[in-house]
């Protein structure tokens, strides 16, 4: 059966194709068409996950977990540690027959500027509860699936987050950022029409459905599950169900706070109530609601499919300077372990992490702006600290304000050590020289000297200088070695500013000295 425009057959008809040639090909004993998972994933459970994996944990203890690694936030902290132990103990009962049938997913909309912990949040929280999670951004998918990525696609990625276990990535967490650029503006012209698509695509899968464990058009994989299935006797699932993925959506919803205002604004002229007043109230996104995300451009639909609302608040210097100095997974631990691969120790002092918050939020970025702004001052101490004498060092406001500055002062305090490690070197490249052509370079002092003077000039290690210097002394030395027996050469200051000319001038003095007899 081909296409009737083409003659291209569509994926499925391929399948189909497919399935039917490794049939009469191949003993149809073995083959058995894919057996499905069942919502509960009752019919096909994993042994692994199934025995494993339990939920019975309450909101405090999620929010107790959740404030090791994020800061501030406690609200949203709390609403998501609600939403989440609801979610996981329907799938508990759901688990064990015993779904409620009325039961409303706690899918989630964070709200919030970028970079204040929305990820950090949904991520700590599928490392405490053991599932698998995704994150995408709305804005590459399409209503067609052809031009962007699918939808499906998320679920697909689920399971392989899950290394191939349908049974545990039906219990996943699918992430969905800037969702506020799919909402369709009715009010707005040349707004993406598509995104309106994108959002009843969305919607289905929040609901129950089943998607394909391999994506329609991934002939390879099709290809290799039927022959797994051969060799095994039967195949796994052949797809997997949503009814039981709990999916956040979130965006900084740029605008809904002027919705929201104005619908107060407005409620309030309509009550004449003089008590209310926004000024010096919460801000006004705390007051949002449905209507506001529908005039937004969400389809009703859609956003009632998330009934549980986060907002996640803008970061300030001290939130920053305290997830530096608190947080677990701190990026100061980072730096710590880059520096300490090279036996340098870092002591953070207060008054560095506070210069370090006070630049990166600057950049408008939240939390974010800390990995810039770290990058930026530590970017020349660890190319430099790691060939220095230098063992350790503090980072205090002066560091962070001038990194260079700071670079100068250690180097300085540690001249008469850096000297005698470069100076160690040049030994270093004599030790090699030997193992490599059995001869031993003796180097004066002043010839040492005037090696490192040279690399400072050229800012190169003095080890790099040797190499170029003395890069073809072997065949010279070897001659000069069956000449007259010499083993030993000493390079001195001239050898070092002259290597050519004073090797030349030595092989040639070695055959006047060429032993008697040859
Ligand atoms: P977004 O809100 O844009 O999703 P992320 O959660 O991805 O931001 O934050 C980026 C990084 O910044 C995180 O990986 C985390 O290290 C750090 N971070 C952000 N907010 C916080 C916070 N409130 N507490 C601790 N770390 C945070």
């Amino acid at each position: 059966m081909s296409h009737p425009h083409d003659g291209i057959p569509t994926p499925e008809e391929m399948q189909r194709q497919l399935q039917g040639m490794l049939r009469r090909n191949f003993s149809p004993t073995q083959f058995q068409s894919g057996t499905r998972i069942n919502a509960s994933g009752d019919e096909e459970p994993a042994p692994g996950f199934e025995d494993g994996w339990d939920f019975n944990r309450r909101p405090r203890e999620v929010k107790e977990h959740l404030d090791r690694f994020v800061i501030r936030q406690d609200e949203a902290k709390k609403v998501l540690s609600v939403a989440l132990c609801d979610h996981y103990h329907q799938v508990r009962l759901a688990r064990a027959g015993k779904a409620s049938p009325h039961y409303t997913k706690q899918n989630v909309i964070l709200l919030g500027p970028t970079g204040v912990g929305k990820t950090h949040l949904i991520r700590s929280v599928a490392d405490l509860i053991g599932v698998p999670f995704v994150k995408a951004d709305a804005t590459k998918f399409s209503e067609t699936g052809y031009v962007g990525g699918d939808v499906e696609d998320l679920v697909r990625d689920l399971i392989r987050k899950a290394d191939g276990d349908v049974a545990r990535a039906q219990y996943g967490i699918i992430y969905i950022d800037e969702i506020d650029k799919i909402a369709a503006l009715a009010n707005h012209s040349g707004r993406d029409v598509s995104g309106r698509g994108v959002q009843t695509n969305l919607l289905k899968l929040m609901e129950d459905t089943e998607v394909p464990v391999r994506a329609p058009n991934d002939i390879a994989g099709q290809m290799q599950a039927m022959m797994e299935g051969m060799r095994q006797g039967k195949t796994g699932p052949t797809t997997i169900n949503t009814r039981h993925i709990l999916f956040v959506v979130s965006g900084a919803f740029g605008g809904l706070e002027k919705i929201v205002q104005k619908r107060l604004r407005e409620a309030m002229i309509g009550f004449a109530s003089p008590s209310r007043t926004l000024a010096g109230e919460q801000p006004a996104l705390n007051e949002v609601q449905t209507r506001d995300f529908i005039e937004f451009g969400f389809e009703p639909e859609f956003i009632g499919r998330l009934p549980v609302r986060v907002i996640c608040h803008p970061l300030t210097v001290d939130d920053l300077f305290q997830i530096l100095r608190t947080a677990e997974g701190s990026i100061i631990r980072q730096y710590e372990q880059a520096f300490g691969a090279y036996g340098i120790e870092v002591r953070f002092q207060e008054s560095g992490l506070r210069r370090l918050a006070e630049l990166a939020g600057e950049e408008n970025t939240g939390a974010r702006g800390l990995m810039t702004v770290c990058e930026r001052s530590f970017r020349d101490l660890k190319f430099e600290l790691p060939s220095t004498a230098v063992k350790s060092f503090e980072v205090d406001a002066a560091l962070v304000n001038n990194p260079a500055a700071a670079l100068g002062r250690l180097r300085a305090l540690h001249a008469d050590e850096e000297q005698k490690l470069k100076a160690r070197q040049v030994h270093e490249f004599g030790a090699q020289f030997k193992a490599e052509h059995g001869l031993d370079l003796r180097f004066t002092e002043s010839a040492v000297e005037s090696i490192l003077e040279r690399a400072a000039q050229s800012d190169r290690a003095p080890l790099t200088v040797c190499r170029e210097l003395f890069k073809d002394f072997q065949f010279g030395l070897r001659l000069i070695s069956r000449n007259t027996g010499q083993q030993e050469f000493v390079i001195d200051r001239e050898a070092v500013l002259k290597p050519d000319h004073v090797l030349s001038q030595w092989v040639v003095a070695s055959y006047r000295q060429t032993p008697a007899g040859e």
